[in-house]
């Protein structure tokens, strides 16, 4: 068999380093075309020692010097560029077979799209983009006959509890509905009266995963739930009515298909995000992704319970948005950025982030979307109400 090249977006990153731990594992199936980072150069420039992509990206061009210098003293032949044209542009490379789509957030779309339209197996980790541009995003996979494989761990479940032979973004016959579980996050016991006090420290610091400090939050308010109840809809074609969210503290289940006729199937494993990677990098096949074995009578005891709506009220504005749909999820993730970025400078309290989302959603009426353009349109108009919202809830210091 042919390798697979593979170019990594946001190689620096929690999935992106995840990701190169599994082509690490399989010289003879994967190599390394391209590597992306934003801004933390020294870390690209590990990730090339050790990987030698053809090409390497980063943010500006005052970073593309400063890695062209760090990597000339390693006598590395890789080829730096800079700026979002040169991420596009290794996405949607003829020479490359597979994109791993791990930007963080809005800042990841053009490159994911750009990889659906160049018809790539897209291993879609940035739910971002298509939470915001869904209809673009699906389109794009459907006309280009991309391959969609999702990582994100509960829709890859998903995905590998779906009838054999199953393509994402078309609908299963026979399914009554997807449980799409959820840790619950740092806060799922928390006296709620004191979730004013909480911390940026605090709430990235997740009970079962490791991951980046956005998603972290997402975690915490569960508003990450909220982001993959609409991914859900897309990528396996059904409405949000089907779609159940329950919590599930122990991260082993990770999400479970119900069929008619009253059978459920659940994909379990450790919470390791190598398992969900490897899966879509050699699907249909099975490659060993460095993940142990799950030790079930180690682990005593599954729970499950339903979220309390008042603890996490982000769930319930991202259900509001799923059912609305047009330009809706893209208004709710915009806002969500803006503030979840806040309150990581401290400028906003924690229990500022729903009333934010919620502001942004009222102040910017949903739209239909019929292309690119009115995705990016409420995505800008968000954050800028947004970011006025944020005056009105600014912590006093
Ligand atoms: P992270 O913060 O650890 O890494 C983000 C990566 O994106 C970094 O490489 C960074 O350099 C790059 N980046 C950030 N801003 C950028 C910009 N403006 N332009 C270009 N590149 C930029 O994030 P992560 O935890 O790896 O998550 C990445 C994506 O995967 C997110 O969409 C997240 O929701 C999703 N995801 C992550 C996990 C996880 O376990 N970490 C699980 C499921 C889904
Ligand atoms: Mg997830």
């Amino acid at each position: 068999m042919r390798r697979q090249a593979v170019t990594v977006l946001g190689a620096t990153g929690s999935i992106g380093q995840s990701t190169l731990d599994v082509i690490a594992r399989h010289p003879d199936r994967f190599s390394v075309y391209a590597l992306t980072a934003h801004r933390r150069v020294d870390a690209l420039a590990d990730c090339c020692r050790r990987h030698r992509p053809d090409v390497a990206v980063v943010a500006t061009e005052a970073d593309a010097v400063r890695l062209r210098g760090l990597l000339a003293d390693g006598g590395l032949a890789t080829e730096v560029r800079f700026g979002p044209e040169a991420l596009v542009a290794v996405a949607e490379a003829p020479e490359v077979d597979q994109v791993m789509a791990a930007i963080v957030g809005a800042a990841g779309l053009a490159g994911s799209l750009a990889a659906a339209h160049a018809g790539k197996r897209v291993l879609l980790a940035n739910k971002e983009a298509l939470v915001m541009a869904g209809p673009v995003f699906m389109d794009a996979v459907c006309h280009a006959g991309a391959e969609l494989l999702p990582i994100d761990s509960e829709h890859n479940a998903l995905f590998q509890c779906m009838p054999a032979g199953y393509a994402a973004g078309s609908r299963a016959a026979g399914v009554r509905r997807l449980l799409l579980t959820a840790s619950g996050g740092p806060f799922r016991e928390r006296d709620p009266a004191t979730l004013a006090d909480v911390t940026p420290e605090e709430a990235v610091a997740h009970p079962n995963w490791s991951m980046g400090q956005k998603i972290s939050v997402d975690s915490a308010t569960m508003m990450n739930k909220g982001l993959e109840l609409i991914e859900a809809c897309w990528l396996f074609d059904v409405p949000p009515e089907k779609v159940e969210i329950v919590i599930h503290p122990e991260s082993i289940v990770h999400s479970l298909v119900e069929y008619v006729d009253g059978s459920v199937l659940a994909q379990l494993g450790e919470p390791d995000m190598r398992t969900p990677i490897a899966n879509g990098m050699a699907w249909p096949e099975r490659i060993d992704s460095g993940v142990g074995s799950l030790d079930l009578i180690e682990r005593v005891q599954l729970r499950f319970e339903a979220p309390e709506p008042r603890r996490f009220p982000c769930l319930a504005l991202a259900a509001e948005a799923a059912r609305l749909g047009g330009t809706a999820p893209a208004v709710l993730n915009a806002a969500n950025e803006i503030a979840v970025a806040a309150f990581l400078d401290r400028r906003i309290g924690y229990p500022a982030i729903p009333a934010i989302i919620e502001g942004a959603l009222a102040a910017v009426p949903p739209v239909a979307v019929n292309a690119l353009e009115e995705v990016l349109a409420a995505d800008g108009e968000a954050r800028a109400r947004a970011e006025e919202l944020l005056v009105a809830h600014a912590v006093r210091s």
